[in-house]
C-alpha cells in the first residue's frame, strides 16, 4: 500500500454464531465483487477444527478463486474450538494476526472470522480487538430461526461499541419481517440483505451471486464495500467546517486557516484519514503512542477495568489498579523512588514535583529554600508552575507576570562544553545554594527544545551538585520516559537516582491520560506525621483514574528488554536514513538519542515561529507521514510498533520535509 492510500476495499464477515453461513456468505461476497469488476481475494486468518475443517478450501471451489486469490491462513489449529481454547489444547502461543495482508488497487478482500464476534483469541485478545485493528468493515452473518433477534443486536451493540463498521448485516434464509425491521430499528443497521437457503452451496454460489445482481440491498452493500475510501463517515469537508467553527486547537493560529487532519481511526503507527487515506503518526501523537494505537493488551485492559470500576476518588479509597501500578512503577523506577503521587498530564506531575520540593524543605525548617535551578532551553508544561521552569520563548512570553523567578543555568549542548556547564552550575549553587529548593531538568534529552542532547556526565554533575547543596534533583521524564531513549529511563543511562521522578505521556502507552511523580522515602516521610496540616495538601477529580491505572499496566506489561532494542535499532535506522542530509547546505545538525532523531534546519530568523516548519510538515504530509516541526527542527518519535519499511519512510519524509526548505 502507498504512502497515501486508501484503505483497502474489503470486509470482514462475522456471524451472530457458529455455523451461521459465513463462509458461504463470504464466498457470495466475492462471486458478487468479482461481477462488479474486482479482483476477489479471501483470508481466513484462524481456522480451527482444521481438519477437517478448510473455509479457504471451500471458498475456492464456491467463489471459483485461483489459488493465488487465497492468502494463507496465519493459525491453523485441529481442536474444534475458539482459537483461545484450541491454542490450550495444542500447546502453543498464537500470535495474533494483527496486521492485513497487502490488497492491491483493484482487488477485494473478504476476510472470514471464526465463530463470532467475542470469540476469545487468547488470554487478552477477542476477535473484535484483532476486526478493530485491521479496520475494515463487518458484514455480520445472521439466522432466521428464534433467538435471532437478541443475537444480531448484541452483536451489533458490541460491535459499535468497539467503533466497528457494521456495513450490513446477512441472513442466510428468509427472516420474518419482524426480524429484519428489528435490526433496523434497534440495531441501527440500515442494509440487511437475505439470501436463500442453499441446496447445495458448494455448486450454487456462483448462480446467487447472479441472483443477486440488481436486488436494492446488495447494490448498496456492495457499492459500500467496493468503494476505495467507503469508510461510510461523514465527509472529511463537513467534520472540517464544523471543527472550524466550535473547536480552539492547542498551539495553532486559526486565523492562517489551515486544516488539521481529519481522523476516523488509528491502528499501529497508522492514522486512518476521514476519506480513507492512511498516514504513519511520525510522533507517535505528542510522544504518548509507545506501542502504536489501538494496542490489543491495552484496549482489552481499558475495557476490562471500564466494566469493572470506572472511577472512584482517590482520597480516602483505593483500588487495585492504582497500588498494582504504583508497586510496578517503583520496582521499575531508577533506585530510591519508593511512593507515587498521581496526576493527570505532564505539567501536572510537574506541578506536583515543584510544590513538594517547596513544601518539603519546609517541614524539615527550611521554609527559605523557594527557588528552583532550571535549564536554559528546557520545557516542563504549560501550567504556571512547569511554565515558570521552562525557558522564556514565545509560549511563556503573555505570561511574565505569572510566572515565578527561577534560576537558569546552561546545559551542555549546542558545541557548549560539558566542564563550563558543570562549572557554571557549581558557581550558582556556591552563591544561592542554601535556598534551592531542587534542580529540575529533563535528563539527556530536551525534547520541546528541538530534542536537544547533552551529555551524561553533566547529569551527573547536576546530581553530585544539587546533593551536595541539599536541594533536591527533579527529574523531568514525561518524554523520556519507558524506553524512548533505549533505556527504561533516561536517568538509568547516566547511572543518576533522582528525588523526585516525573512520568506520563507513554505510561498508559497513550491511550489515556494519567501520570505520576514518584518520590523517595526520605521526602515522603517529611509528609508523614498525625497533623493533617502536614499532609501535602493536593489532588485532582481524575487522580488514579482506574481505567487509566489499567491501560498503564498492560503498556508496562510490553516493556522489556526486547523493546528496548527495537528503540534503538529503530534510531539507528532512521539515523541511517538521515545520513545522506550530512552535507547539504540546508542542515545545520543532525542529532537523537534512542529512538528520537531530529534534524535542525537553517531557515533564517524566526526560531520556534519559523514559517519553514510549516513548509515542513506539508512536504512530510505529501510523502504519507504525520509530522509537526519545532519551527525550524524536524524530528521523528515513532511508535514502537513501526516496521523497518516504516522507518524508511519516516526518513524519507523527513528527506522530503528538509528538501522543502
Ligand atoms: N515535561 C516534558 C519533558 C515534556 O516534554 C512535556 C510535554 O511535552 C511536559 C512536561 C508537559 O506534558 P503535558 O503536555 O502532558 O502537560
Amino acid at each position: 500500500r502507498g504512502p497515501m492510500n486508501a484503505r483497502p476495499a474489503g470486509v470482514v464477515v462475522t456471524g451472530t454464531d457458529t455455523g451461521v453461513g459465513k463462509t458461504v456468505v463470504s464466498a457470495w461476497l466475492l462471486a458478487c465483487a468479482r461481477r462488479r469488476g474486482a479482483r476477489p481475494r479471501y483470508w481466513k486468518p484462524v481456522q480451527t477444527g482444521c481438519p477437517p475443517d478448510d473455509d479457504a478450501a471451500f471458498v475456492r471451489g464456491a467463489a471459483g478463486l485461483a489459488s493465488a486469490d487465497v492468502v494463507p491462513g496465519a493459525v491453523r489449529l485441529r481442536p474444534p474450538a475458539s482459537p483461545f481454547e484450541a491454542a490450550r489444547l495444542e500447546g502453543v502461543t498464537l500470535d495474533a494476526p494483527t496486521a492485513l495482508p497487502p490488497v492491491a488497487p483493484g482487488e477485494f478482500l473478504v476476510v472470514e472470522g471464526a465463530g463470532g464476534l467475542l470469540v476469545p483469541f487468547d488470554a487478552t485478545t477477542t476477535l473484535a480487538d484483532l476486526f478493530v485493528a485491521w479496520g475494515l468493515p463487518l458484514v455480520v452473518v445472521s439466522r432466521p430461526t428464534l433467538g435471532t433477534m437478541n443475537h444480531t443486536l448484541l452483536t451489533l451493540e458490541a460491535a459499535r461499541r468497539r467503533g466497528l463498521e457494521v456495513a450490513g448485516v446477512v441472513i442466510a434464509g428468509p427472516p420474518t419481517p419482524a426480524v429484519v425491521d428489528a435490526f433496523r430499528l434497534h440495531g441501527g443497521v440500515e442494509t440487511v440483505v437475505t439470501l436463500p437457503t442453499l441446496a447445495d452451496p458448494a455448486r450454487d454460489v456462483a448462480a446467487l451471486a447472479a441472483a443477486s445482481d440488481g436486488d436494492p440491498a446488495v447494490e448498496v452493500l456492495l457499492t459500500r464495500l467496493l468503494a476505495p475510501h467507503g469508510t461510510g463517515a461523514p465527509a472529511a469537508g463537513g467534520l472540517l467546517a464544523r471543527d472550524a467553527a466550535v473547536t480552539w486547537h492547542p498551539y495553532t493560529q486559526h486565523g492562517l486557516g489551515r486544516s488539521p487532519l481529519p481522523v476516523a481511526s488509528a491502528d499501529g503507527a497508522t492514522l486512518v484519514l476521514d476519506d480513507g487515506r492512511r498516514v504513519l503518526d511520525g510522533l507517535s501523537s505528542w510522544w504518548t503512542s509507545l506501542w502504536g494505537h489501538g494496542h490489543p493488551a491495552i484496549a482489552a485492559a481499558i475495557a476490562r477495568q471500564a466494566r469493572t470500576l470506572d472511577h472512584v476518588q482517590f482520597g480516602g479509597a483505593t483500588h487495585r489498579p492504582a497500588v498494582d501500578l504504583a508497586e510496578r512503577l517503583v520496582a521499575l523506577a531508577p533506585p530510591g523512588l519508593a511512593r507515587v503521587f498521581y496526576s493527570d498530564d505532564g505539567s501536572t506531575a510537574v506541578e506536583v514535583a515543584l510544590k513538594v520540593a517547596l513544601a518539603w524543605h519546609a517541614r524539615r525548617g527550611a521554609p527559605t529554600r523557594t527557588r528552583f535551578v532550571a535549564l536554559e532551553h528546557a520545557y516542563h508544561g504549560d501550567t504556571v508552575g512547569a511554565m515558570s521552569v521552562s525557558a522564556d520563548g514565545p509560549f511563556v512570553a503573555d505570561f511574565r507576570g505569572l510566572r515565578f523567578d527561577v534560576t537558569r543555568v546552561p546545559p551542555p549542548v549546542r558545541g557548549a562544553d560539558v566542564g563550563a556547564c558543570v562549572e557554571a552550575l557549581r558557581a550558582t549553587l556556591a552563591r544561592e545554594g542554601d535556598r534551592v529548593a531542587a534542580v529540575i531538568v529533563e535528563p539527556l534529552l530536551l525534547g520541546a527544545a528541538g530534542m536537544l542532547v547533552y551529555d551524561a556526565a553533566y547529569l551527573r554533575a547536576v546530581a553530585d551538585l544539587a546533593r551536595r547543596h541539599g536541594a533536591l534533583l527533579v527529574a523531568d521524564e514525561v518524554f523520556t520516559g519507558f524506553g524512548r531513549t533505549g533505556a527504561r529511563f533516561a536517568c538509568e543511562r547516566a547511572g543518576v537516582a533522582p528525588d523526585v521522578l516525573c512520568v506520563s505521556k507513554a505510561l498508559t502507552g497513550g491511550a489515556l491520560p494519567l501520570a505520576a511523580t514518584l518520590v523517595t522515602a526520605e521526602v515522603f516521610d517529611a509528609f508523614r506525621s498525625t497533623r493533617t496540616a502536614d499532609a501535602f495538601l493536593h489532588g485532582h477529580s481524575f487522580t488514579a483514574n482506574p481505567i487509566a491505572c489499567a491501560a498503564a499496566l498492560a503498556a508496562l506489561d510490553l516493556l522489556d528488554d526486547a523493546a528496548l532494542a527495537r528503540a534503538r535499532a529503530i534510531g539507528d535506522r532512521l539515523g541511517a536514513g538521515l545520513a545522506s542530509l550530512a552535507g547539504d547546505r540546508r542542515v545545520r545538525d543532525i542529532r537523537g538519542l534512542g529512538l528520537v532523531r531530529a534534524v535542525e534546519v537553517d531557515a533564517g530568523p524566526g526560531g520556534y515561529l519559523a514559517e519553514a516548519g510549516r513548509r515542513m510538515a506539508d512536504a512530510a504530509l505529501e510523502a504519507g507521514v504525520f509530522l509537526r516541526p519545532l519551527g525550524d527542527v524536524v524530528y521523528a518519535v515513532p511508535p514502537l510498533c513501526v516496521t523497518d519499511a516504516e522507518v524508511d519512510r519516516i526518513a524519507a519524509a523527513m528527506r522530503a520535509a528538509v528538501a522543502a526548505v
